[in-house]
This record gives C-alpha cells, sequence and structure tokens, in this order.
C-alpha cells in the first residue's frame, strides 16, 4: 500500500535548469522594464505596476523573444486587467503603443505575421527610443 501522501517527485536536474533559467529571464527583465518605464505606460500612473507581455510565449515565442525590453512593458492593475479583458488592445501599426489599435496576436497566426509584428514592433519602439 502507498503513502496517503506520497513525498512528491524531485525536479530532475535538466527541469530545475529550465525553471531556474526562466525565473531568473523573467526577474532581470521584469526589474529593467519597470526601472525604464517608471510608470503605467498607458494611464502614467504610478504603481503598483505589472509587467505586460505584448506578445506572449503561448503565441510560440522563445524565451528570451517574450521576456525582453522589445516586447515587455509596464501596466498598472487596471491598465492590465483592461488589456487582458481586450478592452485595450495594444497596438504597433499606428504611432502609440498600448492605444486602441487593431491588431491581436493569437496563438493561431502565422510565423510570417508574427515576424512582420515584430519588426513593426521593433520600430515602434525604436521611433520611441525604448530600445536598448
Ligand atoms: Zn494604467
Amino acid at each position: 500500500m502507498g503513502l496517503a501522501f506520497p513525498k512528491p517527485k524531485k525536479r530532475s536536474s535538466l527541469k530545475r535548469a529550465k525553471h531556474m533559467r526562466k525565473t531568473t529571464r523573467i526577474a532581470a527583465v521584469r526589474s529593467a522594464v519597470m526601472n525604464r518605464d517608471q510608470r503605467c505606460r498607458l494611464c502614467l500612473e504610478r504603481g503598483p505596476l505589472h509587467m505586460h507581455e505584448v506578445i506572449f510565449r503561448s503565441a510560440g515565442r522563445s524565451l528570451e523573444d517574450t521576456y525582453s525590453l522589445m516586447n515587455c512593458l509596464a501596466l498598472c492593475d487596471k491598465c492590465h486587467a483592461k488589456v487582458h479583458a481586450r478592452e485595450i488592445r495594444l497596438s504597433f501599426e499606428d504611432e502609440s503603443i498600448g492605444c486602441n489599435g487593431e491588431i491581436v496576436v493569437t496563438p493561431n497566426e502565422s510565423r510570417f505575421a508574427m515576424d512582420r509584428i515584430s519588426e513593426a514592433l521593433k520600430s515602434s519602439l525604436d521611433r520611441k527610443g525604448w530600445r536598448d
């Protein structure tokens, strides 16, 4: 008979390394994003701030592309909730990232569309001097 509460299995060292790589990356980028933005990028509220990933990792991006200064921005509680509720859509096409634009990236979009969007995002951030 097995134990009622079996000991949880230890993470394999490979999994642990992967987990560490992820949490370390996220923490580093979060601190850089907060340092850069200081305020909510939409309403300029000072906080508390969340880090929002413009294109989610579930859209097929790598860890490094997802958690990068280029793809992340600081949003306050309220704006972050609105973005996730799709009341606000982040746009890469018009001048202002974080305004009512039309592009919503879904996991179904083609790789080509993703590349195009990320180019548009890059140039938008370049114009704003947000890239490192
Ligand atoms: Zn806000």
